[in-house]
């Protein structure tokens, strides 16, 4: 069976739980066993092949990871291990290597995605609203199909604003980067970490507040720009909107599928490891 968590700190948890149940249901995975957890201990986080931080405040979430103990092992999960993990909104901003708006010691990233966020982006006029969009990575499921727009919903939500340079594992001034990132030791599943440490940025998709399908009667102040609301870096994904606050489970079907690769990949690896 597959273990799949959701952050249950803060925010929107047990939303991404009820859609991760239905994404199960759609998906065609037969003889295989999805398990859905609420996490809030390292011992819980232990147990998932992959994890969603979901939307909510992300300085409070991170102020609680920190005193529950959970910072470092997520860290460890994402950045380390390099676990398939999903950031929504206030999750996306915490698997960010750098954001803006952080007052200091007050919030502590967890990272994985080599991007700067700009947080509460949209500014006040803007702060909620959605947009029927086309996502292009929908269309690369067998499962799914691409026809319908995805309703993105979008409160208060950051954007990625800034690619950072990649560091494919060279030691870097982030005082946070874990050793064993710097030099992996030989272990099984060597080639899966160096893998995913050289995986780039990958921009999944974009908005441009001209879209017609925007639903808001406010004016803004963002006209022609593109920006980018959801990233990929190896098994880290993140988006700025909130799939979890619909009943949509398209993009929960497409990173379950996302997650099943990256566990049998890895498997891969450590059977090749041992055969040689
Ligand atoms: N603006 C929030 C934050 O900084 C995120 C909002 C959300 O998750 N809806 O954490």
């Amino acid at each position: 069976s597959l273990t799949v968590g959701v952050l249950a700190l803060q925010g929107a948890f047990s939303e991404h739980v009820q859609l991760l149940r239905q994404a199960a249901a759609n998906l065609h995975t037969p003889g295989l066993k999805w398990r859905f957890t609420e996490v809030r201990t390292p011992e819980e986080l232990a147990q998932c092949h992959g994890l969603i931080i979901p939307g909510g405040e992300s300085t409070a979430m991170s102020l609680v990871a920190a005193r529950s103990g959970l910072l470092e092992p997520l860290r460890d999960f994402v950045k380390v291990l390099r676990r398939p993990t999903w950031g929504t909104c206030a999750g996306l901003i915490l698997l960010a290597e750098s954001a803006n708006r952080t007052k200091k010691g007050g919030q502590e990233l967890i990272g994985g995605l080599d991007v700067r966020v700009n947080r509460n982006h949209f500014g006040r006029q803007q702060e909620s609203f959605q947009a029927n969009l086309d996502l292009p990575f929908l269309g690369r499921t067998k499962t799914t199909g691409k026809d319908q727009p995805y309703r993105c919903v979008f409160i208060r939500a950051p954007v990625v604003e800034k690619l950072l340079p990649h560091k494919k594992g060279e030691q870097t001034d982030e005082a946070t980067l874990d050793e064993t990132i710097v030099a992996p030791s030989k272990t099984p599943g060597d080639e899966f970490a160096q893998e995913q440490l050289n995986a780039n940025v990958e921009v999944m998709a974009t908005l441009s507040l001209r879209n017609p399908n925007l639903q808001t009667n406010q004016e803004h102040d963002h006209a022609g720009v593109e920006d980018i609301i959801a990233v990929r870096q190896g098994n880290v994904f993140g988006c700025s909107f909130h799939p979890e606050l619909t009943d949509d489970p398209r993009i929960h079907v497409w990173w379950l599928e996302q997650v099943l690769k990256a566990v049998e990949k890895r498997q891969q690896y450590e059977l090749v490891e041992r055969t040689k």
